[in-house]
């Protein structure tokens, strides 16, 4: 449960406003050409920036966060490695078929969002120990 009143509340509440930009910045990257991964990784690395300051400052420097959000950043940066030239990537999202696994893509229409969901995975683990309660505890949100 969700305390409103424990100091620590918008601190998690920072860092799943961080987690979801991280988040939303990894599906556009899975249908993106090498340059556009690009640009979404410089982004991405900001936010972590501000993920490890938000550690440093509210969560007492924790290890294990300090280890997930390493994973984190690992991880965007296997997703932003693959080499899709521009041609691929427009093709790839007419014809709805992910430009680097050839998967199906995911589209969530209510949201105007289309990304690969195997791609994708790549930030899982990492995601879900942020959440734990013994990473940002954001899980609660
Ligand atoms: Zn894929």
């Amino acid at each position: 449960m969700l305390d409103l009143d424990n100091p620590m509340t918008r601190h998690r509440f920072r860092a799943a406003a961080l987690d979801g930009m991280i988040l939303e910045r990894a599906k556009l990257m899975t249908i993106a050409s090498t340059e556009g991964r690009y640009i979404l990784l410089q982004d991405c690395q900001m936010r972590l920036e501000r993920m490890r300051q938000l550690n440093d400052e509210h969560f007492k420097a924790s290890p294990f966060v300090s280890a997930a959000i390493h994973e984190l950043e690992t991880a965007i940066q296997t997703l932003a490695g693959s080499d899709v030239c521009e041609s691929s990537a427009a093709q790839a999202e007419a014809m709805g078929i992910c430009p680097v696994c050839g998967t199906e893509l995911t589209r969530i229409k209510t949201y105007l969002s289309i990304f690969c969901s195997p791609c994708l995975e790549t930030v899982s683990s990492a995601r879900r120990k942020l959440e734990s309660g013994e990473g940002f505890g954001t899980w609660a949100i």
